[in-house]
């Protein structure tokens, strides 16, 4: 048993997730460090490191799309969990970094008055981590959740994502998100950039969806 003073100079660190304690420090929770989430939610991240293309640029998604996931995000996006945000990315950031240093990190934009609600804007919160610098090039005119629409109506998008005003775009760009479904978003800020003469341009997202397995990429 600890003393007071034993636990508050150094608390056992709680699952961000389940809020059991982490304990048991063994070789599984050194190599994979992270301290966010016990061993038994960390065994659920579902890591795949999936590469494929989005009009020609090189994309990476981290993990499958799976329940688990999806509820872990939606905890985070949908009921405000902040404490969630750095469970994502923890386990990699080191390579990650490394393997994106030089690039700008551009987030897939919510809605303003989302992120008003929400206190934050959790694309940001997730991928801050990386440490690379960030650059809020573009910005959602309406609220358009994607899941409430259909394929067609997705494509829309283009109409209500758009880069800022006055914005210097750099060289290098890696954008992010969080759920890549139908790829509309990333292709509306590809194209964006694209007609903007950035060439150098990487996407990284969390989860990537099925869906567009099924499609032809180009
Ligand atoms: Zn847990």
């Amino acid at each position: 048993m600890k003393t007071v003073f034993q636990q508050l100079s150094n608390p056992t660190p709680i699952c961000k997730n389940c809020f059991n304690d982490i304990t048991g420090l063994d070789i599984f929770s050194f190599v994979h460090r992270n301290p966010y989430v016990c061993r038994k939610c960390l065994n659920q991240y579902n890591p795949k490191f999936i590469h494929f293309k989005v009009d020609g640029v090189k994309a990476l998604s981290l993990y499958d799309y799976d329940n688990y996931m999806k509820d872990l995000i939606y905890k985070l996006k949908g009921c405000f969990d902040y404490e969630l945000k750095n469970s994502f990315l923890d386990m990699y950031k080191t390579e990650l970094s490394l393997y994106y240093n030089g690039y700008t990190m551009i987030p897939a934009p919510s809605y303003i008055e989302d992120d008003k609600t929400r206190g934050f804007n959790h694309v940001i919160e997730i991928f801050k981590s990386l440490k690379l610098t960030l650059l809020e090039a573009f910005e959602k005119s309406e609220h358009f959740k994607q899941s409430d629409h259909n394929f067609k109506e997705r494509k829309k998008i283009k109409n209500y994502l758009r880069l800022k005003e006055n914005v210097v775009l750099p060289n290098k760009v890696l954008l992010v998100d969080d759920i890549f479904t139908t790829g509309s978003t990333m292709r509306t800020m590809i194209s964006a950039l694209k007609e903007h003469g950035v060439t150098n341009i990487k996407v990284l997202v969390l989860c990537k969806t099925q869906l567009i397995e099924k499609r032809k990429e180009n």
